[in-house]
């Protein structure tokens, strides 16, 4: 089981509260997606889960485990972000496969999760090339690829298509939902765009200035908008 649940979770910058009494459980093998405009607080509620920011006030579980004060190494989270580097001078499969390398896996274990890695992503044929050789998108399945061997409980991703030409989106949108569906991974994927959260998630979650306005799925969220700002937003009827 590896459910998140966000027990009035707050972030301040200063004095500045930007992540307002955040309440909210994910469960297992769920897709949730954090919409909202640019500055609402979406990347700072995905970092604090991952543990590359520290929290304000209240308690983040993972699959039970209060994780406040853990390492984000020892969360069992793979975070997949908008701006993906990868190492230039490494082929495919290295850089799917760096990231393990620190962590002790046994050398046959890490081939066998790239191989497996590889195929789910399609990339079999691209092992051995360089990102240089790469399109847009193939680069982001490598990015996903390397998030994928850790074999995480829960996936995050902030924004990670935002970055490719509307064509591309779709298609690696399509991607990323038989990933999913395939792995049964717990997801948290934050976007500022509303077709992403539709097709993707099988509930919405909407941010504005830091606290969330609704929780539901995108039916819900699409026919019973819970105020002008979901409905505009959304941009389904009032
Ligand atoms: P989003 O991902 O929804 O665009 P962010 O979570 O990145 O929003 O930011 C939420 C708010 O917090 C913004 O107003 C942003 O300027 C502010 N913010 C983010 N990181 C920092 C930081 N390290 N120091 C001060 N303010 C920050
Ligand atoms: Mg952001």
């Amino acid at each position: 089981m590896a459910a998140v649940t966000f027990n009035n979770l707050k972030k301040r910058f200063g004095k500045t509260e930007v992540v307002k009494s955040f309440d909210l459980h994910i469960n297992d093998g769920e897709f949730v997606v954090l919409l909202g405009p640019s500055g609402c607080g979406k990347s700072t509620t995905l970092r604090m889960l991952a543990g590359l920011e520290d929290i304000s006030d209240g308690e983040i579980f993972i699959a039970d485990e209060l994780v406040n004060d853990l390492h984000p190494m020892e969360r069992n989270i793979a975070m997949v972000f908008q701006s993906y580097a990868l190492y230039p001078h490494m082929s495919v499969e290295q850089n799917i496969a760096f990231g393990l390398k620190m962590t002790g896996v046994p050398k046959d274990e890490i081939a066998k999760r790239v191989k497996y890695a590889a195929e789910m992503l399609e990339l079999t044929p691209l092992l051995q090339r360089k990102p240089k050789e790469l399109s847009g998108g193939q680069r982001q399945r490598v990015a996903m690829g390397r998030a994928m061997v850790r074999t995480p409980e829960v996936f995050l991703f902030d924004e990670p298509l935002s970055n490719l030409d509307a064509k591309l989106r779709g298609s690696m949108r399509a991607e990323i939902k038989s990933l999913h569906d395939k792995l049964g991974t717990t997801t948290l994927y934050v976007t500022h765009d509303q077709v992403e959260a539709m097709t993707l998630a099988d509930r919405i979650v909407i941010l504005k200035d830091g606290y969330i306005e609704q929780v539901g799925t995108p039916k819900e969220i699409f026919e019973e908008p819970a105020n002008k700002f979901v409905a505009s937003f959304i941009g389904a009827p009032e």
